[in-house]
């Protein structure tokens, strides 16, 4: 190995066949795993002198808010746009950086998975602020947030659908149809809207679906992974209470509106 190089060890394939490849590249100054796998995609040559095929990824924004770059590095999951060569390299105490799929979404090639469950478990929770029209959008839209709401509610809308939590919790797995934490999060995010709360007991029932809150088995590794530091456990347990509360409402035939 030439001095002032590292090893990529990188997942290769598709769901029929998988093996690892290594590349063998040049520490360069404000390197990050998307430069090294450009690098590798202008000339695919891995670390025994063969031509290969250039590794198959996603990025988007580069900047760690679309959430697409997502992957295992070094067996963290982690966006690769703010993931740094340098850094990876002083940290795993290590010249070898190892890049491999998210596991909890079904593989599509190399690094890039088909994140589907998610962006659908957000359309069953319903995360949008409905506007067809149809409603009086000065009175609905024109309701004041105060401060602190806006504080609280501030962080959840920074979720990305990146995958981290999902890939982190032990409750999402091929026996389980937990949803993850992120849907959840989102449902908490648009019932505290002005508008949005139209839709809160849509929202709290379909997390009393077998796919929804009783899922969570209150492990935590959600929080300690999510990049932008969403409180999921906080969310999953209001979320919890009030799907309780509306569960109690449907059977008594309590309306909607009364607590
Ligand atoms: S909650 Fe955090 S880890 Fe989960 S998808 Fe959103 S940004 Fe990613
Ligand atoms: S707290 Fe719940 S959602 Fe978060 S990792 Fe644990 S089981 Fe998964």
């Amino acid at each position: 190995m030439k001095e002032n190089s590292y090893t990529l060890r990188v997942y290769r394939g598709t769901s029929d066949k998988q093996f690892w490849e290594e590349f063998e590249l040049e520490r360069t100054k404000g390197a990050n795993v998307i430069s090294a796998l450009m690098e590798i995609q202008a000339n695919p040559i891995n670390k025994l002198g063969e031509t290969t095929t250039p590794v198959a990824w996603e990025q988007g924004c580069l900047e760690e808010v679309c959430g697409s770059c997502s992957m295992l590095i070094n067996g963290r999951p982690r966006q690769s746009c703010t993931a740094l060569i340098e850094d990876l390299i002083i940290s795993g105490k290590s010249t070898t950086i190892t890049l491999a799929p998210f596991t909890k979404f079904p593989l599509i090639r190399d690094l890039c998975v088909d994140r589907t469950k998610m962006f659908e478990s957000l359309k069953k929770v319903r995360s949008w602020v409905s506007a067809d029209g149809t409603w009086d959008t000065t009175k609905q839209f024109g309701e004041k947030v105060g401060p602190e709401v806006q504080e609280a509610l501030y962080v959840l809308s920074t979720c990305m659908t990146c995958g981290c939590c999902s890939e982190s919790c032990p409750q999402v797995n091929d026996h389980s149809p937990f949803m993850g934490p992120a849907p959840i999060s989102q449902a908490r995010l648009f019932n505290a809207h002005p508008a949005g709360k139209n839709e809160k007991p849509e929202r709290l029932r379909a997390l009393l679906d077998e796919d929804g809150i009783a899922g969570c088995g209150n492990a935590q590794n959600c929080v300690r992974v999510c990049p932008k530091k969403i409180p999921l456990t906080e969310s999953i347990a209001l979320i919890g209470r009030e799907a309780t509360k509306q569960a109690i409402k449907d059977a008594t035939g309590l309306s909607d509106s009364g607590d």
